[in-house]
């Protein structure tokens, strides 16, 4: 199957009449439509649409999204305790996968085609993190299930687990998906403060097991640096290598409260950065020196967070966020421009998530995303020279036409394809209606 449209924004540079070559899902070849075209081909041309890497959510937590709205302009403590484990413990496996189809329906809208869910709500086994992954097939999005491994005590149960079910848990698991093209299972400690070191290490032991990288959040607010040197007397990425950990299996959530020693370590290490500006800005974290981390070297990519605490679930309004907090932070509207953030929620994304995905070339999975040209918030249309800024600047969710994962459309003309919009708006009222009226 050949899919074409007028423009394609190709590694940043804009081609005209350019198109993909897509069998078994792959990019098999790229190119000048004319060159590619084979007599009795099927061709999927989508004329003024152009052509864009697919997006990649590289951190979130779906379920979240239930809680939109729900703790908003509130202290983090406050918000944990009346919104989070207030109402997470009520959702059972049914509810998570609501979570989740509500959750992954909005962003394969908004173009993402991969997501990673750092998914926390085990429930002592693994039914909940099917779930999700079965909400993520529904829908044909791509997941990384970045699978938790979390043991504080001062969580609801449903999040804690012992080290060696987490451990043996995971396994399971990653083996359940070992091979699936769309699921990729990695495990995911959850932070310094949710897990113990023994966890942590456990965590880490695992990927290497199976192969994969893992996640943790680190350094996100300013106690949590604090409690660092109190537990493990040094600062939170520091603590992962003194305990041996820092390689370039690890993805670090956040990495607000880095220094500068931290961001070289980082960099020379190969480990990688999963950023959520937007996220960062609305509970007030604090600004993670990107301009720095990527000057280094260091892989980021970009992620929305959980849908409470952004409270969006779009990876080009990350791109945004990203640059204008740069520029912000540094006083400097010219500390980072649109082409790099657009490459950290596209091919950045699948570099930290260890995936082919993210480019419109060769070898790449076929995740295709389209917007309309016609659309006001990509104009003045000046043949193209403008695009890639415009995409990262000025534009509307409203211009995202049509998606593709796999070479399969899970969008067209701004519509899910296999799931329905109804559905999933009644299973989120049925399931949170009474949670209004609390
Ligand atoms: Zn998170």
């Amino acid at each position: 199957m050949l899919l074409t449209s007028d423009v394609a924004l190709v590694d940043g540079t804009v081609r005209h009449r350019f198109a993909l070559r897509i069998e078994g899902g792959a990019i098999v070849a790229a190119g000048a439509r004319e060159e590619l075209a084979r007599a009795g081909e099927p061709v999927t041309d989508l004329g003024r649409r152009a052509m864009l890497p697919g997006t990649v959510n590289a951190h979130n937590h779906s379920f979240q999204s239930l809680l939109r709205g729900f703790g908003d302009d509130l202290p983090f403590l406050e918000w944990r305790d009346k919104a989070l484990y207030r109402f997470s413990p009520r959702l059972d496996t049914e509810g998570v996968y609501t979570g989740a189809l509500f959750a992954f329906a909005e962003m394969a809208l908004h173009g993402v085609t991969t997501v990673c869910d750092f998914f926390y709500l085990n429930n002592n086994g693994n039914d909940n993190a099917r779930a999700v992954i079965a909400a993520a097939r529904a829908l044909g999005m791509r997941i990384v299930m970045a699978r938790c491994f979390y043991d504080w005590d001062g969580a609801p149960a449903m999040y804690r687990e012992s080290v060696a079910d987490a451990h043996e848990r995971f396994l399971g698991l990653h083996a359940e998906f070992a091979g699936a093209r769309d699921v990729l299972v990695c495990p995911a400690p959850h932070s310094l403060h949710g897990a113990s070191e023994e966890m942590i290490r456990a965590g880490a032991d695992a990927a290497a097991r199976v192969g994969t990288r893992w996640h943790i959040h680190l350094a996100e607010e300013k106690y949590q640096v604090d409690d660092a040197r109190k537990v493990y007397g040094t600062t939170p990425l520091r603590a992962i290598e003194k305990m041996g950990l820092l390689s370039s299996d690890l993805v670090a959530v956040h990495g607000c409260w880095f220094d500068a020693d931290e961001r070289a370590m980082l960099a020379e290490r190969g480990a990688s950065l999963a950023y959520n500006p937007n996220s960062n800005m609305f509970l007030g974290d604090g600004v993670t020196d990107v301009v720095d981390l990527v000057a280094r070297g260091a892989r980021v990519a970009l992620g929305t967070d959980g849908g409470c605490s952004n409270s969006r679930v779009s990876v080009f309004d990350e791109m945004r966020a990203c640059a204008l907090l740069q520029k912000v932070a540094r006083t400097d509207g010219q500390a980072i421009d649109a082409e790099t953030c657009f490459r950290m929620g596209t091919a950045w994304g699948g570099e930290v998530l260890g995936l082919p995905i993210g480019r419109l070339a060769v070898g790449q999975r076929a995740d295709v995303s389209f917007v309309d040209l016609d659309d006001l918030s990509l104009w003045p249309w000046i043949e193209g020279q403008t695009l890639a800024k415009n995409i990262v600047y000025s534009l509307s969710p409203r211009a995202i036409s049509d998606v593709f994962v796999e070479g399969e459309p899970i969008v067209r003309d701004r519509t899910l394809v296999r799931v329905s919009l109804d559905e999933v708006r009644e299973r989120v009222r049925a399931l949170t209606a009474d949670w209004h009226r609390e």
